[in-house]
């Protein structure tokens, strides 16, 4: 069991690390990976930054656990995009808003990506599908500076911010974030993520309805209610 339990006391965090851990005890390789050279305990890198394979799929395990891509898809549908659709999934699933904004990235049909950041630094970012198409834009990475003169880098110097939780929300462009996708604007949305110590960032862009959305069902929804299945062992894009 992970011992970070008494730095971050919340309840999201506390069922995110018990589905990891029950990601190692059902994902295939493991618990040999685990318990190797005889260890009788096992010290989880949870929080979505491990380098580690079997640590990043037991995350993937924990979120598809926790945020079931069928009901997280119905409630991103009934919420307005960005931070407000994050805290609504959150609030439903029980999970920290940090979980539940990466989750989002991934299975959002929207422009979107959500940053992590910590005073002038980015720790980690996850964008979008359709974001990570554009071929125009550079992807965010993670142990950079954030972009200067954006609301987060001006929210970060100040520590209260951070540890009181606040909220801020600012107009952005696309150049700002991702070098590329000139003026056109984003919502900047940024929360405090009290004591953990960092700064949430949701960057979002609304997009005209697709008029051939129906075309892009696929089976996808099926896949993930299998577990454990193949597709916790494929390589985790980054
Ligand atoms: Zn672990």
């Amino acid at each position: 069991m992970c011992s970070c339990s008494e730095s971050f006391p919340n309840e999201g965090f506390l069922r995110f690390t018990v589905a990891h851990e029950l990601g190692h005890y059902f994902l295939d390789g493991h618990y040999e990976y685990i318990f190797a050279d005889g260890k009788a305990r096992h010290e989880s890198d949870t929080g979505f930054t491990s380098n580690d394979r079997h640590e990043r799929e037991a995350d993937t395990f924990a979120a598809g656990l926790l945020m079931p891509e069928k009901l997280f898809r119905a409630s991103c549908a009934r919420s307005k995009p960005g931070l407000t659709a994050i805290e609504d999934l959150a609030g439903a699933c029980g999970t920290s808003l940090t979980a539940t904004a990466i989750r989002y990235a991934r299975l959002s049909d929207e422009l979107v990506a959500v940053v992590c950041s910590l005073a002038d630094r980015v720790q980690f970012a996850f964008m979008s599908e359709s974001l990570k198409s554009r071929r125009d834009l550079n992807w965010i990475k993670k142990n950079t500076g954030l972009p200067h003169g954006t609301a987060t880098a001006r929210f970060n110097r100040d520590q209260t911010n951070v540890a009181k939780a606040r909220r801020t929300t600012s107009a952005s462009t696309m150049d700002t974030w991702f070098d590329g996708g000139g003026d056109s604007e984003l919502v900047e949305e940024v929360i405090g993520l009290g004591a953990y110590g960092r700064t949430l960032t949701v960057l979002w862009q609304e997009q005209l309805p697709d008029p051939h959305e129906d075309e892009h069902e696929s089976g996808e929804d099926e896949r993930e209610n299998m577990l454990p299945s193949d597709r916790w062992r494929q390589p985790r894009e980054d």
